[in-house]
């Protein structure tokens, strides 16, 4: 049966539940209603690990646009408000004295800060029945031509078609690999095979949530409590964040090896989540200022991260196959920004679907590569460098007087363009491109 004769003008396959697969079907849903969607999830159900995550005013901008800021006002740690706030209070903290702030970060809004779980049950709660499909796991799709329809095949024998398949799989992303890999072979391109895997990028990160009871104890000006804190020291930094309406304090820390960037991990990809005793972790951070030392001696169990990033692909779009979220731009979080833009990417793909017909759906997908993908790339680069700079291994090396401006800079992505702007500019692209 055609698409037109099911009642529909063309079927989306969404591969892939995590924050992307989940923005793009609610998106699809609340703006299309004559678009068929299906989200297809490897596991059993939706989930996200147990720690914080940061958005910044243009992400909130676009959870106005999608009605969903009255309920994610709820569980921020304070109900966003527009007011200046703190982007982050960077410090000088790797010496046993008390440490300086080199420089202060603000913005509108802030970092709005958010436990994950509580963060994807929004959209969980946004979701239509019968949309998603769980233990479906992509292993593979083909076309028969490009212009076609698209096959998908799961690992469990079953198969099913779709008119655009979005891979939003994440950063090992099965799609990603087999459309590099076909278009290696098909243009003779040899070097595109070097986008399929991650790299590493030499950062080991610890990550522990801590109670607010626990933090009693500290004296009541600790700066965690707070603000979004950056305690910086030779490469090494530790970031700390409340979350659930200030219930918790979220931790990362990181300790780099630039050496190591874009290597294959040693450890091998099973081991890039592990847990690690404390002593690691404190060990770690021998030294560091006293408020720092404080905040990882309550993190019981720490779990220990190998971050890895994609190099910059240089295409997020074959035919009608596209890649969104980290399987389009996984990249270090420096910048607290792939989820941001994981939701961006599917907030504008949602606004150029909406009026592409089943003929001109490789048009669309055109409109919002030539959009996100200088987007998605300049924020996977610069998020790396910010953590490069934060732990003092760029060439201005802990000189404030230029570093603290540089790091400024690099947040200007957040207020550069809006998300509207962006809707604009790929909806100009596909008025051009399908004539
Ligand atoms: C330490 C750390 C801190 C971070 N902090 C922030 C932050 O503060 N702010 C921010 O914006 N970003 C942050 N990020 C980045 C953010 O977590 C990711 O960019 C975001 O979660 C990516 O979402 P996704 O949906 O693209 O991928 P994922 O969350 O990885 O989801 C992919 C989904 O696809 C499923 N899947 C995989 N393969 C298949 C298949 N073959 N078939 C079907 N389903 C499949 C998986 O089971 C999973 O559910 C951080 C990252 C790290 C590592």
């Amino acid at each position: 049966m055609s698409s037109t004769a099911a009642g529909y003008k063309f079927k989306v396959a969404i591969c892939g539940g995590g924050i992307s697969g989940l923005c793009l079907a609610v998106a699809l849903n609340r703006r299309c209603p004559d678009i068929k969607v299906e989200l297809y999830e490897a596991t059993d159900r939706f989930k996200e690990i147990g720690a914080g995550i940061m958005i910044w005013s243009r992400t909130w901008k676009i959870m106005e646009l999608m009605g969903l800021a009255p309920e994610l006002s709820k569980i921020a740690h304070a109900p966003p408000d527009g007011s200046m706030g703190t982007g982050f209070d960077y410090r000088r903290s790797d010496q046993p004295q008390e440490g300086f702030r080199f420089h202060w970060v603000r913005m509108p809004y802030g970092c709005i800060r958010f436990h994950r779980a509580h963060f994807l049950d929004i959209f969980v709660d946004q979701l239509p029945p019968n949309v998603a499909r769980f233990k479906m796991k992509l292993n593979s799709y083909s076309q028969s031509h490009r212009d076609g329809p698209i096959f998908l095949n799961f690992s469990d024998g079953t198969t099913s078609t779709c008119d655009i398949l979005i891979g939003a799989d994440g950063i090992k992303s099965t799609i990603r690999a087999q459309m590099f890999q076909e278009a290696s072979e098909r243009e003779s391109r040899p070097e595109l095979l070097d986008f399929i895997k991650p790299v590493y990028t030499g950062t080991t990160t610890y990550r522990g949530l801590i109670p607010i009871k626990s933090l009693n104890s500290l004296p009541p000006n600790h700066r965690a409590i707070a603000d979004p804190m950056m305690y910086c020291g030779k490469s090494k930094h530790v970031v700390s964040y409340s979350i659930a309406k200030g219930d918790i304090v979220n931790v990362v820390t990181f300790a780099s090896d630039i050496t190591k960037e874009g290597t294959q991990y040693e450890d091998g990809d099973s081991q890039w989540v592990t847990e690690c005793p404390q002593q690691e972790l404190l060990d770690c951070y021998a030294n560091w200022e006293p408020e720092v030392e404080q905040l990882l001696q309550r993190i019981e169990k720490p779990t220990r991260w190998a971050i890895h990033h994609l190099k910059p692909l240089p295409f997020y779009v074959d035919g009608r196959v596209a890649l969104i979220g980290d399987a389009a731009h996984a990249m270090s979080p420096h910048q607290g920004a792939g989820a941001g833009m994981a939701i961006e990417d599917a907030f504008v793909l949602a606004h150029v679907l909406e009026h592409a017909t089943a003929s001109t759906l490789g048009s669309a997908l055109e409109a919002w590569q030539k959009v996100r993908l200088p987007f998605g790339n300049h924020v996977l680069r610069g998020s790396y460098e910010s953590g490069v700079m934060y732990e003092f291994n760029s060439d201005m090396g802990d000189n404030y007087d230029v570093l603290g401006p540089a790091i400024e800079k690099q947040w200007h992505w957040v207020s550069e363009t809006t998300p509207e702007d962006e809707v604009a500019r790929a909806s100009e692209y596909y008025k051009e491109l399908s004539g």
